[in-house]
């Protein structure tokens, strides 16, 4: 049972520097911008602002720029455009293949990088309509004082889920965030906290205006594993990317989405650069993977068959890219 959705005004800036004036004067305000995410959990009574503050209409984030040093993505760039950018596709594989399985081609035309970015957390106690979230007496994230995932707990476990954090991560994308003093650019690893109720570090009327990549020298790959092979956010989502020095890995990152409440890059693959992908290193990245990822009772699949997921992802994608660096 769904509540109609509340009423709300929408603010149109046509610049980044008045979405933020808008969203600052209004307190409780929230940015949307293709609503694939946000209008989904207002119809479910978990977040009412009062005041929308439309990002949609702002050209100034809506291109893709490239140069010899590498490329800028927009924050309003369409998943839909992302994914079809073949530009894109032929430096950055690992992003070409998150986009195209973000949810459906309906979502993908709306949904944008930026929103993506921004995602929620997700929970099944979490991702419920108003009624069914009232009959469970709410719960730590919205409204109750109680995780059902770990009830002795202090902390939401809720899981983030997007899945271009994991491919940008590994390719060693940077951000641009605006705000009311101006821009600041920070690696994408500082946007995301280990906090499933507050994983953003997002100050209020800051926004993300741009995601930079340098120019890739490395082979990536994305992949996840999920319910349903179609439309379905990541049980566990993997992306690798690695450059090979002759025989042996030149260097290696290995990212992380829908495992934690932030995307991760794996801790520790310096280590495997100079030596070759064989069955002892994939054992080792196997472990790495089981020992950092910390999956909760947050779906409807177990939280070990999420660990066991996530590392066999890891491990047979490194090993195919390698088998393709070095063939
Ligand atoms: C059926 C269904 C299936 C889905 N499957 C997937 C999936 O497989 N993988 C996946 O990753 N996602 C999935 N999604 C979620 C969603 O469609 C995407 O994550 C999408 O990219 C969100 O982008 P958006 O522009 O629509 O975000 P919005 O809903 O507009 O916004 C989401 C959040 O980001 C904030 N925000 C938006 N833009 C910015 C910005 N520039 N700076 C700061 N904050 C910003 C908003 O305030 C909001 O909090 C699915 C959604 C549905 C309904
Ligand atoms: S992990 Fe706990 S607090 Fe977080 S959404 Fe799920 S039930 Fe709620």
């Amino acid at each position: 049972m769904t509540a109609p959705l509340a009423e709300f005004r929408l603010a149109q800036p046509g610049t980044v520097k008045e979405a933020i004036a808008a969203c600052l004067k209004h307190p409780g305000s929230r940015f949307v911008a293709g609503g694939t995410d946000l209008l989904v959990n207002m119809r479910r009574g978990i977040s009412s602002p009062d005041l929308l503050v439309d990002l949609s209409g702002i050209d100034e984030l809506t291109e893709i720029k490239s140069d010899g040093r590498g490329v800028t993505i927009g924050a309003g760039v369409t998943i839909a455009t992302l994914a079809h950018n073949t530009a894109i596709a032929s430096q950055y594989r690992a992003l070409t293949q998150a986009a195209a399985a973000i949810a459906g081609p309906g979502h993908r035309v709306m949904a944008t990088v930026g929103g993506n970015l921004c995602l929620d957390t997700r929970c099944i106690y979490y991702n419920q309509s108003e009624w069914w979230r009232s009959a469970n007496a709410y719960c730590l994230k919205n409204r109750g004082d109680v995780c059902h995932v770990a009830p002795q707990g202090q902390r939401c476990h809720a899981a983030f889920s997007g899945d271009l954090a994991p491919a940008l991560l590994v390719l060693g994308a940077e951000i641009d965030i605006a705000g009311a003093q101006g821009e600041r650019r920070i690696p994408l690893s500082e946007l995301y906290v280990e906090d499933g109720k507050a994983h953003l570090t997002l100050a209020a009327g800051e926004l993300i205006a741009a995601v930079h990549l340098p120019a890739a020298p490395h082979a990536s790959a994305y992949e996840k594993v999920r319910v349903r092979g179609a439309i379905d956010f990541p049980l566990a989502g993997v992306a690798v990317a690695l450059a090979a020095s002759g025989t042996t890995i030149g260097s290696l990152r290995i990212a992380l989405t829908g495992t934690n409440s932030r995307p991760f890059l794996l801790a520790g693959t310096e280590a495997f650069a100079g030596r070759p992908v064989d069955e002892k290193l994939q054992q080792e990245i196997d472990r790495l993977v089981q020992k950092q990822v910390q999956p909760m009772r947050t779906t409807i699949a177990s939280a070990n068959y999420r660990r066991v997921a996530a590392a066999a992802l890891a491990r047979r994608l490194t090993a195919r890219l390698f088998a393709e660096r070095t063939a």
